[in-house]
């Protein structure tokens, strides 16, 4: 049988993807080599956006109830605090900045509801051996418990992870760079009150040339992550009095119990394109990144978001491949939007020189009691929506606000009832004074799969201020909840003709973004430490 969908690999991006598809009523089939979900302990830290997505396909509340919350980070320097950070409660948005819970409880949910749902078909124990193309699609050679099989697909998206076997059949090599500085993971189980905050040590004072994040998992789990240098042993894993000694360093003498060991190097590299003809990549196959940011799985499920709407507008609504070229665009910007961020963070706490830690010191001293220091220290920029390029045409009229325009994901809001990311479904949506929507406009605009969000001024005053909206304006919303265009002086056609430009895959007349005022002061400290090298 030829398929139209097929998903190499049920890791949090395959399965996000697959259940994301599923939800636009495409059929899909998930290929994975394990019979069971991973063990052991990689990613903890989800990002509101992530959740978001989550909350899409009726899983982020079960996310959120399974996970802790954090809302302090604490960033030290020897045994000085330098300063802390708050993520205080956003009112005005559903979801919190970050909830931390092990990726393996997360794959446990999405394949719950994997279960629960009829266009998936999830088969395990299929391991991917061989692939074969021609004009029509890929021929997947798999082996599986009752002997060999071949799969034949229109589309096949890669989600394999860093190893992927579908990238390394087709002969893509990723760039970037893989570190030789080794980290220690250690998940402890501690029952004793310890604040429920993000802890960042440069240079402790046991060891100046290391450094520990220290985070909270679900159940008293506690996750520690220690650099220790270039020659340290693999075997350092199993000296269990080494691991409790680093335990120790940080959390005193409380009785703790080891629940995991392991030792990685990280690496931040990436596929030049995402897309290639039928075969798409996403996630960790796509690109990996030092952990520092919570970038790695978080940007994996934006990939399978970005992606899932626009496969099913090609197999369902006539769109054209073309479509694609805005996937590739715009994850690809996404991906070097965060290799530039991790690379830059993984410099500051791991600097590539003698010369290059003085400076990074001298920058942490001077942050004891200097704000624009402050901002110079970088131990990972955690995980935020990427901003994407915009089109010439999806702007018109002066705004005040640069994080409400074209290319930047929706800021969600608090609405009179419930909040703005959940009205917004997984449409093209137009966000619009609800005194001017009129049933010829609300027709007009659903004949071209435009839905409306209409608001009630007196109803929803933070929406209006957030988003500057006047009675004469609108803002056009993709289905994966990023804005495509906004104008002070709004018609129909404005609309149609963006999102027919944007189906059409077009990326002419585009801008990038710009840096951010952080990126930049980012990447003046990373191009010291390299100089001082
Ligand atoms: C120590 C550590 C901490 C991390 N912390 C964070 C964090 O806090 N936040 C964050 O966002 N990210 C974090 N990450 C990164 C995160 O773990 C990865 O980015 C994430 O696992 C990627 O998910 P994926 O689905 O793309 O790939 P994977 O999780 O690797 O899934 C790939 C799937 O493909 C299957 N597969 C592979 N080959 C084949 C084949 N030939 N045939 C069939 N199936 C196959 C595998 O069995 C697997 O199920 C961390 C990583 C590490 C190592």
């Amino acid at each position: 049988m030829f398929n139209k969908i097929i998903i190499a690999g049920s890791g949090l991006t395959g399965l996000t993807l697959a259940l994301l598809l599923a939800k636009k009523g495409v059929k899909v089939i998930l290929l994975d080599e394990k019979n069971e979900v991973g063990k052991g302990s990689k990613a903890i830290c989800f990002s509101r956006r992530t959740l978001e997505i989550f909350d899409k396909l009726g899983i982020a509340k079960l996310v959120l109830e399974q996970g802790v919350q954090w809302n302090k980070g604490r960033v030290f320097f020897r045994n000085k605090e330098i300063y802390s950070f708050e993520l205080l409660p956003d009112k005005s948005a559903r979801y919190p900045a970050f909830v931390n819970i092990s990726q393996y409880e997360v794959e446990k949910i999405l394949i719950a509801a994997v279960n629960q749902e009829k266009n998936i078909e999830l088969r395990r124990q299929h391991r991917i051996d061989n692939l074969t193309q021609d004009s029509g699609g890929s021929y997947i050679k798999v082996t599986t418990p009752i002997g060999e099989q071949t799969f034949s697909t229109a589309f096949l998206v890669a989600c394999d992870g860093s190893r992927s076997t579908v990238r390394r059949l087709m002969g893509l090599k990723m760039i970037g760079s893989r570190s030789e500085e080794k980290f220690l993971i250690i998940d402890f189980r501690m029952e004793a009150d310890f604040p429920s905050e993000r802890w960042f040590w440069f240079a402790p004072l046991h060891h100046e040339h290391e450094t520990i994040l220290l985070h909270k998992q679900p159940d008293n789990i506690w996750r520690l992550d220690v650099k220790l240098g270039r020659g340290v042993s693999e075997d350092i894993v199993n000296n269990h009095d080494f691991v409790l000694k680093k335990i120790k360093q940080v959390v005193g003498d409380k009785p703790v119990k080891v629940e995991w060991v392991s030792l990685y190097r990280f690496s931040n590299k990436m596929l030049e394109n995402f897309v290639f003809g039928q075969v798409i990549f996403a996630g960790d196959a796509a690109h990996v990144f030092s952990p520092f940011g919570a970038r790695g799985a978080n940007s994996g499920i934006h990939d399978a978001d970005n992606l899932a709407w626009k496969l099913s507008e090609i197999l369902q609504n006539n769109a054209t491949t073309d479509l694609l070229k805005t996937y590739n665009h715009e994850r690809v910007m996404a991906c070097n939007q965060n290799i530039t961020c991790t690379t830059n963070s993984t410099l500051f706490i791991s600097p590539p020189s003698l010369e290059a830690i003085a400076v990074r010191d001298s920058i942490l001293q001077n942050a004891i009691d200097d704000d624009e220091a402050k901002r110079k220290v970088n131990c990972g920029r955690l995980s935020v929506p990427n901003i994407y390029s915009k089109y010439l045409s999806s702007e018109q009229g002066e705004w005040l606000s640069k994080d409400t325009s074209p290319g930047y994901g929706v800021k969600d809001c608090l609405m009179r009832e419930g909040y703005l990311i959940e009205k917004l479904g997984y449409e093209f949506t137009l966000i619009i004074y609800a005194d001017i929507v009129s049933p010829d406009m609300q027709a007009y605009l659903g004949t071209h799969d435009i839905q409306i969000l209409p608001v009630n001024s007196s109803d929803n005053p933070s929406l209006i201020s957030l988003y500057e909206l006047t009675p004469t304006s609108a803002y056009l919303i993709t289905p994966d909840q990023y804005i495509l265009g906004r104008w002070k002086e709004f018609t129909p056609e404005k609309a149609i003709q963006l999102k027919q430009t944007y189906l059409s895959g077009a990326l002419d007349n585009i801008t990038p973004p710009i840096l951010t005022e952080q990126e930049l002061i980012d990447e003046k400290v990373a191009k010291s430490l390299i100089n001082a090298t």
